[in-house]
């Protein structure tokens, strides 16, 4: 009996390693990760941040023996500064830290709150409008967290899925927020695809999955790569962890996200001194800056704009910003005026849009022997690594049933 995972992002590495038996995974690139991969170079395609919520995601973490590669670089509030004013300040990311002032976001009264309390509770609106009576807390916390956490537009993003951010994170410790201490392929992929293969399962690179054979009762009964046709025997089974635009391609009947959100992350090669750092910015392009040792690197999520722009108008934007941030934190070591070398990736769909009235997913074991995984089979939660993990997990145990 073989499971056949279909893509080696982080939803079909959770699924094979929640499968039993002989697992196969067949990756249509040359490397893992999917859109939380190590490119050529090493870099990083984007910063990936984790909250402690994402209790799936760091129990991934923990079973792959990488938790350790992962630090809480600003425990003591979010360093942020404001280019409308030049005001630099921490804030809590957890209400539960509210309590110092210095540490409250612009705006947080209670009429505040209880308009954010409202947002999780039931109903589907865009979140901008549900909280337009509040446009300080709006712009200096709402609006960051959902284009941070949704990749939506606030105009147009989804109180309940919000909302379902919001129910996680007022928990003691869920929002401590953690990176990758050296990038996503030292600290996830590669110790992902090491406890698999130590595992006993097979991964094949550079195999992308044509087409579907389905026989008279439904079930899959080959699957067509470019190298050949592979006939399942009666026990195989199948877990599609593909971007929802590749699951409609191959299985039509099912209804998958249509519209989706571009990220640009913008790679400045420049040598810093001092321990990880993750800043953000309010009211400039840049949104959030994670400092390494090796590269700076910017995060513009929600980037219909910025995406059409050329790299070489946005890179003195942003680095102007980050020097502006490395003055008002004391970032140690040299800022110069003049960029460094920059790389830009553009990933134009990293993830679905999320609105309200979004249609459910698909159900998961969609066919008597294949289950759907990725982010965007999660009901309740946006498309995150933890959604990814969840849903690969729960594929597993759907054909396992
Ligand atoms: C720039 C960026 C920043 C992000 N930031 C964060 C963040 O801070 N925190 C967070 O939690 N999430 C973040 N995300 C979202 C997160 O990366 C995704 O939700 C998650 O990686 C999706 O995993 P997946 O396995 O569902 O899909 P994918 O990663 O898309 O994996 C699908 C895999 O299937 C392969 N494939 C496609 N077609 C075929 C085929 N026909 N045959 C075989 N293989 C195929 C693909 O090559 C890919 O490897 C970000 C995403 C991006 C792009």
């Amino acid at each position: 009996m073989t499971t056949h995972v279909i893509g080696a992002g982080l939803a079909g590495l959770a699924a094979a390693l929640a499968a039993r038996g002989r697992v196969v995974v067949h990756e249509a690139a040359p490397l893992a990760g999917g859109r939380a991969r190590a490119l050529a170079d090493g870099l990083d395609n984007g910063t990936h941040a984790l909250v402690g919520a994402n209790r799936a995601a760091l129990g991934f973490l923990r079973e792959i023996g990488a938790r350790d590669g992962w630090v809480e670089p600003e425990p003591g509030g979010l360093p942020v500064l404001d280019m409308a004013d030049g005001r630099a300040r921490r804030v809590a990311l957890s209400p539960l830290g509210w309590w110092r002032k210095d540490r409250r976001p612009d705006g947080a009264g209670v009429q505040a709150l209880g308009a954010l309390m409202r947002l999780a509770g039931p109903g589907d609106v865009a979140v901008a409008g549900a909280m337009a009576a509040h446009p300080a807390f709006l712009r200096g916390f709402v609006e960051p967290l959902v284009i941070a956490a949704l990749n939506t537009p606030v105009a147009e993003a989804s109180s309940r899925k919000l909302g379902a951010v919001l129910r996680r994170v007022g928990a003691p410790g869920a929002a401590r927020l953690l990176v990758a201490r050296r990038g996503l392929g030292p600290d996830l992929v590669e110790p992902a695809l090491a406890a698999l293969r130590a595992r006993g399962v097979e991964i094949r690179n550079g195999a992308r999955l044509r087409g579907l054979q389905k026989g008279r009762d439904g079930r899959v009964i080959a699957l067509e790569f470019a190298d050949g046709t592979l006939a399942l025997g009666d026990g195989d089974s199948v877990i599609l962890a593909l971007p929802p635009w590749e699951a409609g391609r191959l299985l039509p009947e099912i209804s998958v996200p249509a519209a989706h959100a571009p990220i640009l992350n913008l790679h400045f090669d420049h040598k810093t001194q001092g321990p990880v750092r993750f800043l953000g910015v309010l009211g400039g392009l840049c949104q959030w800056v994670l400092v390494r040792p090796d590269t700076v690197a910017v995060t513009v999520s929600a980037a219909d704009a910025e995406a059409r722009e050329s790299a070489e108008d946005l890179t003195p934007r942003a680095w102007a910003e980050i020097r502006a941030l490395a003055a008002a934190f004391h970032l140690p070591g040299a800022w110069p005026e003049v960029p460094p070398p920059c790389r830009a990736v553009k990933e134009k769909r990293a993830t679905p849009r999320h609105r309200p009235g979004d249609p459910p997913p698909p159900p998961v074991r969609v066919l008597p022997n294949l289950a759907l995984a990725g982010d965007w089979m999660e009901p309740v939660l946006p498309a995150t690594i933890d959604a990814a993990v969840r849903s690969g997990r729960r594929a597993a145990r759907a054909l396992a049933g």
